[in-house]
């Protein structure tokens, strides 16, 4: 198999720079209570049509990530680790930012909820690339405590990455990069970023010894818990998340659910019906760079209490750092004759901004759906006193509907979609009556979507780049070298075959775990086969930013593992498919055994030829 070709691949070189916003950080809280205020009112269904609306809802909260789970194939043989949904976290605290060898470090996990959770596991890694799992060594009710002493000759800068644990019989990890959380600490040294002015948080809640007082774990974490709050420096998972995503995500609220089927009619639920239509509309928008989550997947409610039901939908919004809470309703009416399709959006009491961006999109919306033949009710808003709708959005009053107006209250553009009418037997027929006619309402919620907020297809201009530079690269088996010295070439780390070994510099020594294969895709994309662990080139935890860790792991098609190879300068640049402002990076900049490859912007310097 060994065509052995030495193409020079410039690995874009970049002075390492510490650029942390977390460093100093050694605890990090996942999630602040959810306050149970009441409802202001309770929604009464006094309106002739329009009725339903503001039902209620189911016991347990459903992680808005659950629908965003990959899609695994059912191989009943090993099951491949996934990732795992960051809400089971509450907090993770690193107990000595530094400390001197012999001693104990101590790292303790507080999740949100213990049962079903188990056998959890940590990788650290060094600052030179190497890696190793340390496993859970006590836990008592929702506290996990992990530890280790470390000797002299591990001296160093470790960086916690990943959190691996078995869920209900499944294997699940979550990378702390992935949630902005950076976890560091280091062994008779400082690590970079370090500040020592800032404020040690965990000092009131881990004793002297750095050891959990398991003995009173309640008090421990309540310890903790207002250490933790007191702190104005401290963040959320989901404010990191927020953050770490950038794009605009959009919340889908299939209405009703559970015990609450919403209006019924000709043998079908509302409550299915408004599932099928999110789902459709999901996968619409799943085609544009846009971040979609869904209050529920399944047939279920968020609380048996009708107001907590909405709230809880709208927290899950809220959680998700979503700009548009979209409620997806069917619409029903005594009068059989009643039809067409109405929006209903926030007035302009308490938020103008919120109120005119709804109006947008509700438009948006309204325009798509009347297409589709079905009768303009126009687009409305509703006031909280009486109860009454207007086509004026001016109003001091607050909004009758509650979703509308808990997304007001966090800061969210709520609307309500009533699509047709369930209980006109014409409308039911034409527009509900198949997983067709429900995915053409689904699409046509998702066009209205996408026009209104100019969402853009997914990764357009990176598949006009892979696919101009399809043929720099010959398919074949390649040394990927340094420009900075061709001697060094890209190398697994000992060796190794299995899933998360380090990719790194080493000088040149014609082994196998230095060639790789290279294939490229139907739109020309590029991937990096390691001939002789049979894994593939790939993004630590699929996320882009300066830093990130490049190693190997099984193909799974995902766009971590794609690349698009360019010619620059005298060499080649080697561009992430997750973002054409990413690339592959020789974090020293120098050619030296055992430097970390990583992903960093293209800074077009010399060292990068
Ligand atoms: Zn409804």
């Amino acid at each position: 198999m060994a065509k052995k070709l030495k193409p020079l691949l410039a690995l874009v070189l970049s002075v390492f720079m510490s650029v942390s916003t977390m460093t100093n950080m050694y605890t990090v809280r996942a999630d602040d209570e959810i306050t149970q205020e009441e409802p202001i009112v309770e929604e009464t269904q006094t309106e002739e049509e329009t009725t339903e609306e503001q039902v209620p809802t189911v016991e347990e909260e459903t992680p808005a990530e659950e629908d965003e789970a990959p899609l695994v194939e059912e191989e009943p043989v090993v099951e491949e680790e996934q990732l795992g949904d960051s809400n089971m976290m509450e907090y993770f605290l690193v107990d000595n930012p530094v400390l001197s060898n012999g001693e104990t470090e101590n790292f303790v996990l507080s999740l949100n909820n213990a049962e079903g959770y188990s056998d959890f596991k940590l990788t650290i890694q060094k600052e030179d690339g190497s890696t190793f799992d340390l496993e859970s060594s006590e836990q008592v009710d929702n506290l996990v405590k992990f530890s280790r002493v470390f000797t002299e000759e591990e001296k160093g800068q470790y960086s916690v990455t990943t959190l691996h644990y078995v869920y209900n019989g499944h294997s699940y990890y979550l990378n702390f990069s992935d949630l902005e959380m950076d976890v560091k600490f280091g062994v008779d040294q400082e690590y970079d970023g370090y500040d020592a002015t800032l404020p040690d948080l965990t000092e009131d809640s881990i004793s002297s010894e750095g050891v959990i007082e398991v003995t009173d774990v309640n008090k421990a974490e309540e310890e903790i818990v207002n250490g933790v709050a007191s702190q104005p420096a401290t963040m959320s998972v989901d404010e990191f998340s927020r953050h770490a995503t950038g794009g605009m995500t959009i919340c889908l609220d299939p209405g009703h659910g559970g015990s609450d089927s919403g209006a019924n009619a000709f043998g079908a639920k509302e409550s299915d019906l408004t599932l099928k239509i999110a789902q459709y509309c999901k996968e619409e928008l799943a085609k544009y760079d846009v971040n979609v989550v869904m209050t529920r997947t399944t047939d279920t409610r968020l609380s048996e209490e009708a107001a907590m039901d909405l709230k809880n939908r709208v927290e899950v919004a809220k959680k998700a750092g979503a700009s548009y809470f979209i409620s997806i309703h069917i619409n029903s009416a005594a009068n059989s004759a009643a039809k067409g399709a109405e929006v209903y959006y926030p007035n302009t009491s308490g938020n103008k901004n919120l109120s005119s961006n709804g109006q947008n999109l509700a438009k948006a919306i309204q325009k798509q759906l009347t297409a589709l033949g079905l009768y303009d009710r126009g687009i409305k808003i509703r006031n909280y006193t009486d109860g009454t709708t207007s086509y004026d959005p001016t109003s001091s009053d607050k909004d009758y509907y509650g979703v509308i107006r808990y997304a007001k209250e966090a800061n969210i553009t709520g609307l309500i979609v009533e699509h047709c009418f369930i209980s006109n037997k014409e409308e039911f027929d034409k527009y509900l009556g198949s997983n067709a006619k429900l995915q053409q309402l689904g699409v046509a919620d998702a066009r209205g979507i996408v026009s209104a907020l100019g969402l853009q297809l997914k990764n357009q201009s990176l598949d006009t780049l892979a696919k101009d530079n399809r043929n720099v690269l010959a398919d074949g088996t390649y040394n990927i070298q340094s420009l900075v010295n061709p001697n060094y070439v890209l190398d697994i780390y000992g060796g190794y075959t299995t899933n998360g070994a380090n990719v790194q510099l080493y000088r040149s020594n014609d082994t196998e775990a230095q060639l790789f294969k290279v294939t490229h895709d139907s739109q020309g994309y590029v991937t990096f086969t390691n001939v002789k662990s049979g894994k593939v080139l790939d993004v630590y935890g699929g996320t882009k930013k300066n830093n990130q860790n490049i190693w190997q792991f099984s193909s799974n098609g995902s766009r971590a593992q794609k690349w698009i190879i360019k010619p620059d300068g005298n060499g080649y640049v080697i561009i992430s498919a997750l973002d054409s402002n990413y690339v592959l990076d020789l974090s020293t900049g120098k050619a030296v055994n055992s430097s970390n490859i990583q992903l960093y912007t293209y800074c077009g310097s010399n060292a990068q030829r």
